[in-house]
């Protein structure tokens, strides 16, 4: 499905400032979303698997070795804790869940773990299965794929135009080659990227319409959250209301993307959290981010059920028909599903928690600084 407005059409709608104005651009998305998922939902969760110390200079990043600040370190987890914090976040509520880790790609030993990882989800879950691991060739997305991962989240991170300044050791083209690889072994792909970093209006509306291009089955936008110490931890906060209209521009270049927010919702969005669901969103991120915390599951859940939306665990939850569990390489009953026996806060099960999984290492000798984004200086 093409995009349903125009790229001039989306600078004009993006200088809105008027909340009332911003109001019915929310009920305009809010009918595209409704006309094409009706109210079927695709929610998320995570697990950092392995975090801290990374070579490259993402800005946005505290894993960053760039980053003047201390570090929140997590040794790759072994399988079976993959596999309790996915029990976790499926007694949350959630469809999905993603196996993430740091860096630009994984050792041979962790790519096992990581595959090992979405065999224990797949076999004792029902939940879809997602990895976020950095670079990879075809056949290491074929060897996911065979795990039993369904979807392969690979950011681009920001507009072509501004992804220099947001990191030069991480190639935007490398991006892309992977994003070709996943798609080429046959997985889904979820592609987005992070909002105020610094790019202007038009690069937002430029950024959304390259992702129209890659064509993702899932777009997960993310707000920065400023970190002290990295490159873009000095930036404010955005507006709330600039962030529901920016959700509604998305959704009106992406119709038919799922749809979601992640990090960085709760601190920019506020009390207006809703109005952003109601802006076009499929799903968020439920449980804890990476390395910040996030909101009790209960209160994801009741944010879209106010909506009229469906909450519960569908056979495809919103996408096109896919494969459960059952259809593939696995045998025997589908595991039940707590759909239930929900539980309403983080406290009553064994959800990724940064706060007290992460280890802070404090940064020894003299952190390099940024290097600077290609072209400047030449
Ligand atoms: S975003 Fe990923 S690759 Fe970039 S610095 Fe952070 S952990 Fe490393």
């Amino acid at each position: 499905m093409p995009s349903l407005i125009s790229f001039e059409e989306a600078l004009e709608l993006g200088a809105l400032t008027d909340h009332e104005d911003i109001g019915a651009l929310v009920e305009r998305a809010w009918e595209v979303r409704r006309d094409r998922f009706g109210d079927s939902t695709d929610m998320c969760s995570l697990v950092n698997a392995k975090s801290g110390g990374c070579a490259e200079d993402c800005g946005f990043c505290a894993q960053s070795r760039y980053a003047a600040a201390d570090t929140p370190m997590h040794a790759m987890m072994e399988p079976e804790q993959i596999l309790e914090h996915a029990r976790a976040a499926e007694a949350a509520g959630a469809h999905r869940f993603c196996m993430v880790t740091q860096g630009q790609g994984l050792s041979k030993r962790d790519f096992a773990k990581v595959l090992e990882g979405a065999r224990l989800v797949s076999e004792h879950t029902n939940l879809k299965r997602c990895a976020s691991i950095g670079h990879m060739s075809v056949e290491r997305a074929r060897q996911l794929k065979e795990a039993g991962i369904q979807r392969v989240h690979h950011n681009v991170e920001s507009a072509r135009s501004y992804y220099p300044e947001v990191s030069t050791t991480v190639r935007y083209e490398g991006r892309l080659r992977t994003i070709d690889a996943v798609k080429e072994a046959g997985l889904e792909t979820c592609v987005g990227g992070i909002l105020n970093l610094g790019e202007s209006a038009r690069q937002r509306v430029e950024m959304a319409f390259e992702l129209a291009e890659i064509n993702p089955d899932s777009v997960p936008i993310n707000l920065l959250n400023p970190r002290t110490g990295t490159k873009f931890g000095d930036r404010e906060l955005m507006d709330p209301w600039e962030v529901v209209k920016w959700v509604a521009i998305f959704r009106l270049i992406l119709p038919d993307a799922l749809f979601r927010l992640c990090g960085g919702r709760v601190e920019n969005l506020q009390e207006l959290q809703p109005l952003a669901v109601k802006a076009g969103l499929n799903g968020v991120m439920m449980g804890n981010f990476l390395t910040t915390l996030g909101v009790e599951p209960a209160e994801d859940r009741a944010m879209f059920e106010e909506l009229g939306l469906n909450v519960a665990r569908q056979p495809d939850n919103g996408s096109n028909p896919r494969p459960d569990n059952r259809s593939g390489w696995l045998e025997g009953e589908t595991p039940r599903t707590p759909v239930d026996d929900l539980i309403d806060s983080q406290a009553e099960a064994n959800m990724w928690d940064p706060s007290t999984q992460l280890r802070v290492i404090k940064k020894k000798g003299k952190v390099p600084a940024y290097p600077e984004p290609a072209g400047w200086g030449d």
